[in-house]
């Protein structure tokens, strides 16, 4: 029997963050009152004419060599011609032969790293909204206009899970980047997928389809394997997949067909009379080139040289361009990249989850952070109440000196205050002390979590053990 294999080409459409549309000057805005933000250009009356948005053809710029694609010759638009109650025009002034750019690469993360081509990068207008009432439907045409950019990959996606990959390193990209706030939420970031099955190893093509209407990364992986599934099942059968359009029913996890697909002839392309073609000169190309910041992969390889970190620690941090930052601010004041690398990664980032806000939006002073991690490297503090005063830290806003003086949290390190403690202990525990005596050496652990509790969670763990060691081996020798 045939071994199938997946084959996924995914388009996204990115909302550029301009802030007037591509082609008039409404403000770009999000949940504004409906029909408030437009002109008669986005609105497509006649006599009115657009003049393309040179901001968002910078934006564009930016993302498409980041993605390391040539720039066209020559950038043209085109008329996509379709009927639709939330296109005025009855045309999208999109890109159809002459793209801004094409031929670029995305280099993934995970487990393994692989090279996406990237097909094309081209800018089009969006759409209006429409929305479906009960018993009517209504349209906002605030949408009408705003730039997009679409980004195209070839056929060469082979699971869901690197679908998945391709969309969380793009996206990591285009934060860096800044040209866009990228929340699916807001719908500033779209994705359709199109996927078929293949012979394994053949070079021929499958038929594919054409999948819509996922609301997150993690909807595009569901989807992707629902219809790997229904595919195999149609072609183990021995029989065939309809090109067509399927919507994803997030509720129900399934795909529906919802028409079958276009061609490009129905669009009937042809060029934007409104718009002369025009060319990007060398210069604009090599500005915008020398002005990118530095890029997630090549930031995660300097990371990994200059803090000796792993390629997993480095990917992590690598994420989210905030927290970088603020990884490497703390490193140029405490030198201790390890330890501040393992306090992001637990405790803060267990905050950040919690309260489900980006690290910018906590507040945290990188002073304070770092006299925290300070002051439990000195044993002034353990790590558990230091856990707990981070999290007040970002409640009260207050320094970590304040909150351990409010709330008495200084950690007992010294020798004879804890003595009470352990000698509680060992005689409330006869047994786990015999067992210890009798060469079962790991209930010393025990030992030292029951000095933790009734300390509550004051005792210094490490020297606990010390001393209990120190004492049972002398009991030991008695
Ligand atoms: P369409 O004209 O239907 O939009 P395109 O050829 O422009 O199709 O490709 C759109 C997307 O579909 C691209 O990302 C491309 O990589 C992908 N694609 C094209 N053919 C296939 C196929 N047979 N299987 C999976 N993906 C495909
Ligand atoms: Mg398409
Ligand atoms: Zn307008």
């Amino acid at each position: 029997m045939n071994e199938f294999e997946a084959v996924i080409g995914l388009e996204v459409h990115l909302q550029l963050a301009t802030q007037t549309k591509l082609f008039c000057g409404c403000l770009v805005k999000f949940a504004s009152e409906p029909n408030r933000l437009t002109c008669p250009v986005c609105l497509g009356l006649p006599g009115s004419l657009p003049v393309i948005n040179e901001k968002a053809i910078s934006y564009a710029l930016k993302v498409a060599l980041a993605l390391n694609c040539t720039i066209g010759e020559i950038v043209k638009f085109d008329r996509k011609n379709y009927y639709y109650p939330d296109l005025p025009k009855n045309y999208q002034i999109s890109q159809y032969d002459l793209p801004l750019a094409s031929r670029g690469s995305l280099l993934i993360s995970g487990d393994n790293s692989k090279k996406i081509r990237i097909r094309r990068v081209h800018l089009e207008e969006d759409a209006g909204k429409l929305i479906h009432e009960e018993d009517c439907s209504l349209v906002d045409y605030n949408r009408t206009g705003v730039p997009l950019l679409e980004i195209v990959t070839e056929p060469e996606i082979n699971s869901s899970e690197e679908a998945y990959n391709y969309l969380l390193s793009l996206k990591t990209l285009l934060k860096y980047l800044e040209v866009s706030d990228c929340d699916m939420e807001k719908g500033s970031l779209r994705c359709d997928a199109n996927i078929s099955m293949r012979v394994k190893d053949s070079s021929v093509l499958g038929t594919k389809t054409e999948l819509k209407n996922m609301n997150s990364f993690k909807a595009v992986r569901c989807a992707l394997d629902f219809e790997i599934k229904r595919q195999s099942a149609l072609l183990e059968k021995g029989g065939a997949v309809v090109q067509e359009t399927r919507l994803w029913d997030e509720e129900k996890g399934i795909t529906i067909s919802m028409r079958s697909k276009e061609e490009a002839s129905d669009y009937r392309y042809f060029p934007e009379p409104d718009l002369v073609p025009f060319s990007i000169d060398r210069q604009t190309i090599e500005t915008v080139k020398s002005s990118l910041p530095e890029l997630p992969q090549e930031k995660a390889l300097r990371l990994r040289q200059r803090y000796k970190l792993s390629e997993a620690d480095a990917q992590f941090l690598v994420i989210e361009p905030k927290l970088v930052q603020f990884f490497e601010d703390c490193c140029k004041v405490y030198q201790k990249p390890k330890i501040i690398l393992n306090w992001i990664k637990g405790p803060l980032s267990y905050e950040i989850n919690q309260r489900n806000k980006p690290l910018e939006e906590l507040k945290l002073k990188i002073d304070d952070f770092l006299a925290l991690i300070k002051l439990v490297d000195n044993n002034t503090l353990s790590n558990l109440s230091a856990k707990s005063v981070l999290t007040i830290m970002l409640e009260e806003f207050k320094s970590p000196k304040e909150i351990i003086k409010e709330k008495n949290l200084d950690q007992v390190s010294n020798e004879s205050s804890l003595l009470k403690f352990i000698e509680e202990v060992l005689a409330e525990n006869q047994a786990t002390r015999e067992a210890y005596l009798n060469g079962k050496t790991n209930s010393i652990m025990f030992l030292v979590g029951q000095v933790m509790k009734n300390s509550k969670g004051k005792a210094n763990p490490k020297i606990v053990k010390e001393i209990l060691e120190k004492k049972l081996k002398g009991e030991k020798n008695a």
